[in-house]
């Protein structure tokens, strides 16, 4: 590509001036991609649009109106996909990466799509049963509404397009009105994907606006009827959700933060059993994979004492077939990290995790220019009494090894994450997994069982399901996305309303 991309906001309906500001450069080679906007859209009169004009337009489709843009919208995003694919590999991401990206985003639309078939009338979602308060004709019936202001979409660099569509989807079909804010240095992908939902045309006018660039200041202007949903480090987390005004208007505020995910690998494996390579294999695998950028990677292997050395032989030796190169290249498997600045925080955090733990293993080196690193295991022998391997990420392709020596240490470790968004268990014991679950459950958002019969049918450890709840608790950020129908309910108001049964059929039928 030698045209470098001017980018541009689009506020109101109408794109703002194109590029004039920063230049965004490729992960691969550093040469010039994209140049951002120079002058700020005015965020005030973007979200103005969106209340008065995109709302009322998208809550007077109802519920199977916009289920059918989201499916709209999903082919749009498949027949332009080619483009998508040649962008997404300038942030440094292989083919698989970017479907990962591209067609899961696209996936998550098609699932809210398939979802609204089931929601029966247009303005109003029912929510349980109706509620029998009194012996008379007086009754109770939750509803949820769509909140009217606007949602501010505030999304991480590592998924461009799968991060827009995913808060997308259960936002406009609840029927908000979205203000996506991409991170800035992998902008150029959410930026051609936003331009193919705006051109496929099906998105009423003021339903969609791209905010490029900071967003400080946005949150100054948010109200009550506002929804706020982050994606990205516990760090800004913590300071937008102390923001005066979020505190003030009690705003929403839905954060997804980094975590510290472990995988255990069952106290019944042994080197020879299936359990014991699909641990391997998947350790490796979300080492690699995005170059280990994924809030949802495994960042700690939990393996039974005895199996430590077998544990870290077979990972090295996985890893040592893998360099990272081109992700323009068909063979390779690894890609590079989004840019020189994410790399060097990645060995910055790397050199702090050496305080508690060994480098064991790397994979290959990869080129020399651009954001490429080695894939690194470490070595953690007293997790116990660790503390920066339990809290210290690495956001990129690092993961530490560490034993166990029973189950109930197993589940103090994965706990010792203080919240994650995933852990996943490699075990053929049912009774051990069922204990596991019990005992850490409510420290995650999602937990993937993996055995011998279920592995080749696996969505694997790191993959959120548009179906199921994607987020989890304390250091993950407390929030929630997607989850199917769940999603919705974090842009719609729960209201008890109470009634004569002749009022509350009516409601079911607005
Ligand atoms: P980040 O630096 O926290 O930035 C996240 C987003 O916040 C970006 O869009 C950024 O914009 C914006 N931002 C920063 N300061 C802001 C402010 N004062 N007001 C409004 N917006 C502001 O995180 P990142 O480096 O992009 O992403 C990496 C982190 O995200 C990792 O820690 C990873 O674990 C986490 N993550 C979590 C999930 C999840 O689902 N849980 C998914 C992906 C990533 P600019 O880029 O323009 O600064």
């Amino acid at each position: 590509m030698t045209d470098v991309l001017a980018l541009s906001s689009y506020a109101a309906d109408r794109w703002a001036p194109a590029g004039g500001g920063e230049i965004l450069v490729s992960a691969i080679d550093g040469a010039p991609v994209a140049a951002m906007p120079g002058i700020q859209a005015e965020i005030g009169d973007m979200l103005r649009h969106a209340r008065q004009v995109g709302g009322p337009a998208l809550r007077r489709m109802g519920f199977a109106a916009r289920g059918k843009m989201l499916r709209a919208m999903a082919e749009a995003v498949i027949a332009h996909k080619d483009e998508l694919y040649a962008l997404s590999a300038l942030t440094g991401a292989t083919k698989n990466d970017s479907w990962l990206d591209i067609e899961g985003g696209a996936g998550v639309l098609f699932v809210y799509a398939a979802k609204a078939k089931g929601l029966a009338g247009g303005q109003i979602l029912l929510e349980g049963e109706r509620e029998p308060i009194t012996k008379g004709a007086f009754a109770g019936q939750h509803i949820l509404t769509p909140v009217r202001g606007a949602a501010l979409h505030i999304n991480a660099y590592n998924f461009p397009v799968w991060g827009m569509l995913e808060k997308l989807a259960p936002t406009l079909l609840a029927g908000v009105p979205a203000i996506v804010k991409p991170a800035t240095v992998t902008a150029w992908p959410t930026w051609a994907a936003f331009r193919i939902l705006i051109e496929s045309g099906v998105v009423p006018d003021g339903a969609l606006q791209l905010l490029l660039g900071s967003a400080e200041g946005a949150l100054d202007l948010l109200t009550c009827e506002d929804v706020v949903a982050f994606t990205g480090s516990a760090q800004t987390a913590a300071k937008l959700r102390a923001h005066p005004r979020v505190i003030a208007e009690t705003i929403r505020f839905g954060a997804e933060q980094d975590s510290l995910n472990a995988s255990i690998l069952g106290p019944d494996a042994t080197p020879d059993s299936p359990e014991f390579d699909l641990f391997a294999k998947e350790v490796v695998r979300e080492m690699t994979v995005k170059a280990g950028q994924k809030c949802t990677a495994i960042r700690r292997a939990l393996v039974p004492a005895p199996l430590l050395e077998a544990a870290q032989a077979t990972i090295a030796a996985r890893l040592a077939k893998i360099t990272p190169d081109d992700p323009r290249l068909e063979t390779t498997r690894m890609g590079a990290l989004a840019g020189t600045k994410q790399r060097d925080d990645v060995r910055r955090q790397l050199a702090r995790l050496q305080a508690e733990a060994t480098m064991v293993a790397q994979s290959g080196e990869g080129p020399n220019e651009g954001a490429y690193m080695p894939a690194t295991l470490l070595r953690c022998d007293r997790p116990l009494s660790a503390e920066f391997v339990h809290s210290v990420e690495a956001f990129g392709p690092v993961a530490t090894l560490m034993p166990y020596a029973d189950v109930g240490e197993a589940a103090e470790l994965a706990r010792a994450g203080k919240g994650s968004l995933v852990m996943s268990l490699f075990s053929n014991a049912p009774q051990t997994v069922a204990t596991l679950v019990c005992e850490t459950a409510a420290s995650h958002g999602r937990i993937a069982i993996i055995d011998r019969d279920s592995a080749a049918d696996s969505t694997g450890h790191g993959s959120p399901m548009p179906h199921l709840v994607h987020g989890g608790p304390g250091r993950a950020g407390g929030g929630e996305e997607m989850g199917g129908l769940i999603g919705m309910k974090h842009y719609m108001q729960r209201t008890a309303v109470q009634g004569s049964p002749s009022v509350l059929d009516a409601l079911a039928n607005i």
